[in-house]
């Protein structure tokens, strides 16, 4: 008898548990699964901001997928996708080509600019350990610049555009990271700047007021400005115009007002709203009953709030539990499948070292508790990922 073939593509927060959930769920009689990554590593993409301002090395942000499926269990195949091929199902790689039963579509984000003029072009975003690296050595080589280049204020100016949850992420990892780069480099620290530019009227929106409240107070006081309700306009090499009129001339231009769903799903012609598609109730995509949809490719919508839920590493997790149920289901030859629900158990923003906001259920949480949480969480997704063994190598054991 032939066994199904199952194609997981992207080897994230969806991706790779969807990998270690089928391990687990499926003997090796009754499926072939294969997971194909860019990378032979898996990253935490919720730990790139550190990795970026340069207060936490990118070998502890990724894993090697080897260390974390059983490659007898599970082929895989690092490539880069450069096409899915919905009606035949096919998969384009860069160096071959694959064909699939049931494919899992975890591929994560691609920025969303807006369309603001050179923002693309010249803004920097948090996506990969490649594109984080590249900021820290830029920002790392424009204060060893200062000091023999003219001592241009641009040089040291950072501006980080979008106060959502990963702009107040970064700027706090920055308020750590520049006084360091400042003893570093002899460059007093009055002569840096770390603008977090947002247009909406808040930063972190949606968020609890109290919780807003604490992180700017705590933000500002360790030297980060806020311009809120000042939409960019446009960003060059020199720096950003704002709808002010106003221009700021600066090096650094990192972007992280938005994402959208990855654009090789809109390029595969399927229906999505911002890159995404509105999966159905068991993370199907709509009218292709042998195609799951995880993480931010994904968008469901909260009935509660009637509007989608962020896209986190929360759900794309939960997800992934989800989509190794049902694909068990379908393969035994079940029509009936689990509908996801997410259970969303909490939020916490790290502010750096020791400092952090959240909410758990009702209890909200502030400063070094706070933190303390966000590494609960994060140790507790290396648990899932790997058990103990993997807390222990790439954990954060020292939660004060
Ligand atoms: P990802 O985890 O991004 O994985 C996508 C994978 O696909 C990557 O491994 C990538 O290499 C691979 N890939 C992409 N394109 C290709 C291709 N063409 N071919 C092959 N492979 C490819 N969420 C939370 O819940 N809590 C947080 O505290 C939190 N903090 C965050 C902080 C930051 C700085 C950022 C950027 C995000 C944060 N998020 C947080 C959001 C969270 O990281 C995402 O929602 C989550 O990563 C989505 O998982 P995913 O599997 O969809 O994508």
């Amino acid at each position: 008898l032939n066994k199904p073939n199952i194609l997981i593509l992207g080897g994230g927060y969806g991706g790779i548990m969807s990998a270690v959930r089928l391990q687990k769920e499926l003997g090796s009689d009754e499926a072939n699964v294969t997971l194909v990554n860019k990378h032979n590593y898996h990253y935490q993409t919720t730990w790139l901001h550190e990795n970026a301002a340069g207060t936490l090395h990118h070998d502890k942000t990724r894993i090697m997928i080897d260390d974390i499926i059983d490659m007898n269990k599970i082929n895989f195949v690092q490539d880069t996708v450069v096409e899915i091929k919905k009606d035949e199902k096919r998969v384009i790689l860069e160096n071959q080509e694959l064909t699939y039963d049931y494919l899992v579509i975890a591929l994560g984000a691609d920025p969303e600019t807006f369309g603001i003029q050179g923002l693309k072009e010249h803004a920097f975003s948090i996506r990969s350990i490649n594109s984080v690296r590249q900021i820290r050595e830029h920002i790392d080589y424009c204060f060893a610049r200062y000091n023999n280049d003219g001592k241009r204020d641009e040089l040291l100016t950072i501006i980080v555009g979008g106060a959502g949850f990963t702009g107040i992420e970064f700027v706090g990892e920055l308020a750590d990271r520049v006084p360091e780069l400042c003893r570093e480099y002899d460059i007093p620290r009055e002569k840096v700047r770390i603008v977090n530019i947002e247009a909406a009227p808040t930063v972190l929106p949606g968020f609890d007021e109290e919780l807003v409240e604490y992180a700017i107070n705590n933000l500002e006081r360790r030297g980060i400005e806020f311009l809120v309700n000042t939409p960019i306009k446009e960003c060059s090499e020199e720096g950003v115009l704002l709808a002010t009129g106003e221009e700021i001339k600066a090096s650094t231009v990192v972007w992280t007002g938005g994402v959208r769903g990855n654009h090789l799903i809109e390029n595969a012609g399927f229906e999505t709203m911002r890159g995404r598609v509105k999966v159905e109730k068991d993370l199907r995509m709509p009218g292709f009953d042998y195609i799951f949809v995880a993480g931010d490719c994904a968008l469901i919508i909260d009935e509660e709030a009637n509007r989608p839920y962020p896209p986190t590493a929360q759900i794309a997790i939960q997800q992934a539990y989800t989509i190794g149920r049902n694909l068990k289901a379908l393969i035994n030859g079940k029509n009936e499948l689990e509908t996801f629900k997410p259970e969303i158990k909490g939020t916490v923003a790290s502010l750096g070292k020791g400092e952090a906001i959240g909410k758990v259920g009702n209890k909200k949480l502030f400063g070094a508790t706070a933190s303390a949480m966000k590494k609960v969480i994060d140790n507790r997704y290396l648990y899932l990922l790997g058990g103990i063994p993997m807390v222990v190598k790439k954990g954060k054991l020292k939660l004060f």
